[in-house]
C-alpha cells in the first residue's frame, strides 16, 4: 500500500517506569513504517499523570533508544516545530481545547466528589457515568446554571467530562484489524480534564497532540484498542474528522508459556530481561534486568522484535534494519498475540555476534578485562575472540569462556583430574616441558611439528598427552585446540602452567 501526503508517526510513552520490551517493539514498528514511507517519527512524552510520574524514566527511555539506534526526527531532545514535546509543557494548549469542547456543548463540568462516585458504584453494580445517569449526578447539565457557576466561583474542584451521545455506531479503521465497530452506549463520559491539577487526562492530551502534531498513523499496542472509539469520537467532536489518523493496534506480546501478557515475572522466572536496560526503581528499590547489561547486541534485539508479531511474508529470519525497512508492512502483522520467544532471541544474538568483527567484540570485552585488572594488548584479545566467539550466545559469556587465556588456573577440575591425569602424567608433562623449551618458533605449526613428532617417536598415546596438557593449561577439559591456546599464551606462560600443574597434581 502506498500512502499519499506526509507520513508522521509518533512514539508517545508515559514516564511511569522503565520501558517494557513491548514498548520497544511499538517504537520499532513506528520507526520502520516512517523509514519505509520517507516519513517522520516523533518522540512525545505523555507526562500529564503526575501521580504515576517516575523520576528518571524519561532519561531511561531516551538512553534505551540511543543504545538501540532508533533515532527520532522530532521530539524531546531533538526539537522540531510542533513542540513542546513534553505534555506537561502544553497545559495552556489543552485548556484552550477543553474550553472549545465546552463551548460546543460536547463536554460538561462535573462536581461529583470521589466519595460520591464510589457511593454510586457501590449501589449500582455496573454504574457508568453516561447519558442514562448523568442527569442524576452533580454536573453542569443537571444543576441550574447559577448553581454551577457559583460552585466554580467558590473554588469547588471539578472535572470536565466528554458528553457521549448514546447509541451511535463508531467505526475505527485499523490497518491490522480492519474496521472495528462499537456502539457509543458502552462508553462512559470520560474525564478529559481535572481542575485540581489543571491538567488534561491521557485521552484529551493524546488527541489534541496527535492533531496538532499532524500525526497520520497511530501505531500502538493492542492495550489501547479499547480507547480508539473514544478517540474517534473526540476527533469528530473537534471537527477534525478529515485529519483523523489511521490506526494500527499491534498484537500483544504474550508469555512464552501459558496464556496472558508477557510480564517482568516471566523474565525473572525463565531468566531473560523484559527491559532494554537495567533499571532500579527509585521508589520500591526493585531491580529490573536489561538486555544491554545481559550481553545482547542491539541489532539482535531489533531483528528479533521485528519478527514478534510481524513477518516478511517468507521464512527469512536474519534481517538487518536496512533489509527490514523496504519489507515492512503493517498488513503482515498478526491480529493474535505473539508468544515471546526469548530462546530465539538468544539465537539471534549468537548470529549477530558471529557477524561482528573480532575487533568490535574485543573492544566490548576490553572493559571486562580491565575490571579484572587484566592489562593485555588489544591484538591478543582480538585473537582470543576469533577463537571463542563461535561458542557464545551472549557477550557476558566471554569472561567465563575466555578467562583461562588471561589467568592461569587456580585449581583443577576434580572430575577431569580423575579421568585425565594418569599415573605417568607428571613425568610426561615434564618431558613435554623440555620439548616445548627447545622450540624456537612457538607458532601453532612450530609446536604441532615438535610435539607430534615427539609423541610419535616415543610411541605415546596422543590423547593421553593432550588431555593432561589441556588440564594443566586450562584447568579443565574444555577449550579450542591446544596449540591455538598455547600460541596465544606464549612459551613462558605455557611452561609456567605445566610446571605448576606437575607440582600440584603429582
Ligand atoms: N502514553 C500512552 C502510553 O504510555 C500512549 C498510547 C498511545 O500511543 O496512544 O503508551
Amino acid at each position: 500500500m502506498m500512502f499519499e501526503g506526509n507520513i508522521r508517526v509518533r512514539f508517545a510513552p508515559s514516564p511511569t517506569g522503565p520501558l517494557h520490551i513491548g514498548g520497544v517493539r511499538t517504537a520499532l514498528y513506528n520507526y520502520l513504517f516512517a523509514r519505509k514511507y520517507g516519513g517522520k517519527l516523533l518522540l512525545r512524552i505523555e507526562d500529564t499523570d503526575t501521580h504515576r510520574f517516575v523520576q528518571g524514566a524519561e532519561e531511561y527511555i531516551v538512553e534505551s533508544f540511543k543504545w538501540l539506534g532508533i533515532n527520532f526526527d522530532e521530539g524531546v531532545n531533538v526539537g522540531g516545530d510542533k513542540g513542546p514535546y513534553h505534555q506537561s509543557e502544553r497545559k495552556e494548549i489543552y485548556k484552550k481545547y477543553v474550553r472549545l469542547l465546552l463551548g460546543k456543548g460536547k463536554a460538561y463540568i462535573a462536581f461529583d466528589t470521589p466519595e460520591e462516585l464510589s457511593e454510586k458504584r457501590k449501589k449500582f453494580a455496573n454504574f457508568q457515568y453516561d447519558a442514562s445517569t448523568r442527569e442524576c449526578m452533580r454536573n453542569s447539565l443537571s444543576l441550574p446554571k447559577e448553581e454551577a457557576e457559583a460552585l466554580i466561583a467558590g473554588g469547588q474542584q471539578y472535572v470536565v467530562r466528554f458528553k457521549i451521545e448514546p447509541n451511535v455506531e463508531i467505526h475505527v479503521h485499523d490497518m491490522i484489524r480492519g474496521e472495528v465497530t462499537v456502539n457509543s452506549s458502552v462508553l462512559d463520559d470520560k474525564v478529559l480534564y481535572k481542575s485540581s491539577d489543571q491538567l488534561p487526562t491521557y485521552h484529551l492530551a493524546n488527541i489534541v497532540d496527535d492533531h496538532l502534531m499532524e500525526i497520520s498513523h497511530v501505531i500502538r499496542g493492542e492495550e489501547w484498542l479499547p480507547s480508539a472509539p473514544l478517540h474517534v469520537l473526540l476527533y469528530q467532536a473537534f471537527g477534525w474528522e478529515d485529519s483523523m489518523p489511521v490506526f494500527a493496534h499491534l498484537p500483544l506480546l504474550l508469555k512464552p508459556e501459558g496464556s496472558g501478557k508477557l510480564s517482568k515475572r516471566d523474565g525473572d522466572r525463565l531468566g531473560f530481561p523484559v527491559f532494554p536496560l537495567e533499571w532500579h526503581d527509585p521508589k520500591t528499590g526493585e531491580s529490573y534486568s536489561g538486555y544491554r547489561e545481559a550481553g545482547y547486541l542491539p541489532e539482535a534485539i531489533l531483528n528479533f522484535l521485528a519478527l514478534q508479531g510481524w513477518n516478511p511474508g517468507n521464512d527469512q529470519e536474519l534481517l538487518s534494519m536496512d533489509e527490514l525497512v523496504p519489507l515492512f508492512d503493517l498488513s503482515h502483522c498478526s491480529k493474535s498475540g505473539a508468544k515471546y520467544d526469548y530462546k530465539k532471541c538468544l539465537w539471534f544474538n549468537h548470529q549477530y555476534i558471529q557477524q561482528k568483527s573480532d575487533e568490535d567484540i574485543a573492544e566490548c570485552f576490553m572493559p571486562v578485562l580491565m575490571a579484572h585488572a587484566i592489562n593485555v594488548p588489544l591484538k591478543k584479545v582480538v585473537t582470543v575472540i576469533g577463537m571463542m566467539k563461535g561458542r557464545i550466545n551472549l557477550l557476558n559469556e566471554l569472561w567465563e569462556n575466555c578467562k583461562f587465556f588471561f589467568v592461569p588456573p587456580t585449581d583443577y577440575d576434580k572430575k577431569t583430574v580423575k579421568k585425565r591425569w594418569k599415573e605417568d602424567s607428571s613425568v610426561r608433562m615434564t618431558e613435554l616441558m623440555s620439548v616445548l623449551l627447545g622450540i624456537d618458533n612457538f607458532s601453532i605449526e612450530g609446536q604441532d611439528a615438535a610435539v607430534m613428532g615427539w609423541i610419535e617417536k616415543m610411541g605415546y598415546q596422543t590423547g593421553d598427552i593432550m588431555n593432561a596438557f589441556r588440564l594443566a593449561i586450562v584447568g579443565e577439559g574444555k577449550g579450542p585446540h591446544m596449540f591455538d591456546i598455547t600460541s596465544v599464551l606464549g612459551k613462558e606462560e605455557t611452561l609456567r602452567r605445566l610446571e605448576r600443574a606437575v607440582e600440584i597434581l603429582k
